[in-house]
């Protein structure tokens, strides 16, 4: 846990969140300025700065960070429609809070991008 992080502050209670998973390392909950009808983000409970930080010994994380987005696809119906799974990495890749974090957005058609 690290004391300034925000997303450390939602896994811990301090501030609220709209939580729609959990379980012993991994934390989901809505985006506060949804992109999209479903945004969620999922995190690990383990702070992580970012993608950049998280070596070999993180994979079985990340594969079940992608598996659990999957899963609450279907939950929210929209695994047969689409969805988009996003980690932002650093400034130059649109990371703002950096706990590292998985975007689940879908419930619309997504623009392409470059
Ligand atoms: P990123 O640009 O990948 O770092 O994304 C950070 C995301 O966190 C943005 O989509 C924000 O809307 C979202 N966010 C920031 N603070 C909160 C909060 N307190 N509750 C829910 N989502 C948040």
């Amino acid at each position: 846990m690290a004391d300034d992080c925000i997303f450390c502050k939602i896994i811990k209670g301090n501030i609220p969140s709209d939580k729609v998973y959990e379980d012993d390392e991994l934390y989901g909950f809505r985006d506060i300025n949804p992109l999209a009808p479903v945004h969620i983000l999922l995190i690990p409970k383990q702070h992580i700065d970012s993608l950049a930080e998280a070596g070999e010994q993180h994979l079985p994380l990340l594969g079940r960070m992608q598996s659990v987005a999957a899963e609450l696809a279907r939950k929210e119906g929209i695994s047969e429609s689409g969805y988009r799974t996003v980690i932002n990495t650093n400034p130059e890749g649109g990371q703002i809070v950096f706990h590292l974090h998985l975007h689940l957005i879908g419930g619309k058609k997504l623009p392409e991008f470059a």
